[in-house]
């Protein structure tokens, strides 16, 4: 077998991206921490928080509280090191969000603008994202990137948005969408987004499925700190798994998809915050939409979790907004259950606005870790 021989620089720039990850994750560290955290030597952590306070991507913030002994240098990350942008693309909104290094949301803003073919829709969303960043006070130096969500397949090997039925958009390259922005444009599908700021900011989690439940359904699955892709970049695609044979028709074209019978749509076409708070108030309407809902999603989360054997984390509008009722989809997943297990492993996700857009912000952060 071959194997590949590892030089020295690449040693040397793996350790620099997992100090400068510590870094940016840990907030006020010290070079001690560092050493003992990643298992390198203190002068070799001391030697790249060097090069990293040099190169103005980190600095020196007083000393740390004394642990006994002198007193160790207190490292942050640099605020003027870079921020991320994040632009969430839906069919009637766009979402923005300005993230540090350290993964901490600065500005968050959902304006309404249906999406529209053509160069006008893009020019004005670069004027939103120009707006946003002046009015949350960063300069167009500080700007690593946009990430971009798209709700729709993403193509990354041609490098096009290949399919968003949601959008009317087919074969779009990245290109034709990067070049209305000055910064350098990452492009994510909307359930990979959103399970990818669900991974990287929570712990103890090393698997899960995503499954996003907003005006339609998609899903993700995150692995290890990464995102299946997929053979064609449809991995986590359960919008369109058939739950009904020959069922309701699907905007698809096909008939008996999951998101014909679990797109939030299917409660309300108004807020899913007031379908939740006429579920709260007891109304009979609500309670009789809810309870066909949470049957035909508990099909799919155990056909799901039968595969995977994995947690299953609802996210989405409906994901964000049910709170306790989230007790109703485990009574009957477990239900359906072969394994008696008692649907704990089905939870809601941690970030309730803007998930998406967020996701795609830490996109461009990550990518940014790896070239340091
Ligand atoms: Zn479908």
């Amino acid at each position: 077998m071959d194997k590949k021989k590892i030089t020295n620089m690449e040693v040397k720039k793996k350790n620099r991206n997992d100090v400068f990850r510590y870094i940016c994750r840990n907030g006020m560290v010290s070079n001690p921490d560092i050493s003992y955290a990643l298992k390198i030597s203190l002068p070799t952590a001391t030697q790249i928080t060097k090069e990293l306070i040099e190169r103005g991507l980190v600095e020196e913030k007083g000393e740390m509280e004394s642990t006994g002994g002198r007193r160790a240098k207190a490292l942050a990350v640099s605020e003027n090191a870079g921020k991320a942008v994040g632009l969430d693309i839906t069919k009637n909104h766009i979402s923005l969000v300005l993230t540090e290094l350290t993964g901490k949301i600065l500005k968050y803003e959902r304006i309404f603008l249906p999406y529209a073919a053509g160069d006008d829709y893009y020019r004005e969303v670069n004027q939103k994202v120009e707006c946003f960043l002046e009015d949350g006070g960063c300069s167009k130096e500080h700007v690593l990137g946009i990430g971009i969500s798209f709700p729709g397949i993403i193509d990354l090997d041609k490098e096009l948005v290949a399919d968003s039925h949601v959008l009317g958009v087919n074969d779009l390259p990245f290109s034709a969408v990067s070049r209305f922005f000055s910064y350098p444009c990452h492009f994510l599908n909307d359930a990979n987004a959103g399970a990818y700021a669900e991974g990287t900011q929570s712990e103890h989690i090393d698997r899960f499925f995503y499954l996003s439940l907003s005006n339609t359904v998609g899903g993700a699955v995150y692995s290890n700190e990464r995102l299946e892709q997929g053979r064609n970049f449809r991995c986590g695609e359960v919008g369109h798994m058939t739950i009904v044979p020959d069922g309701r028709a699907c905007y698809c074209g096909k008939n008996g998809c999951l998101d014909a019978y679990c797109a939030a749509k299917c409660l309300t076409d108004g807020r899913v915050e007031d379908f939740f708070e006429q579920l709260t108030q007891e109304e009979e309407e609500a309670a009789c939409l809810w309870e066909q809902y949470t049957s035909y999603l508990a099909l799919a989360v155990n056909n799901i979790h039968m595969v995977l054997d994995c947690d299953v984390v609802l996210g989405g509008y409906v994901g964000s907004s049910m709170g306790e009722f989230i007790r109703d989809i485990r009574d009957k997943v477990s239900q359906r259950n072969t394994f008696s297990e008692d649907g704990s492993f089905i939870r809601a996700c941690s970030h309730k606005i803007g998930a998406a857009a967020l996701g795609a912000s830490l996109k461009v952060i990550e990518l940014f870790m790896e070239q340091v």
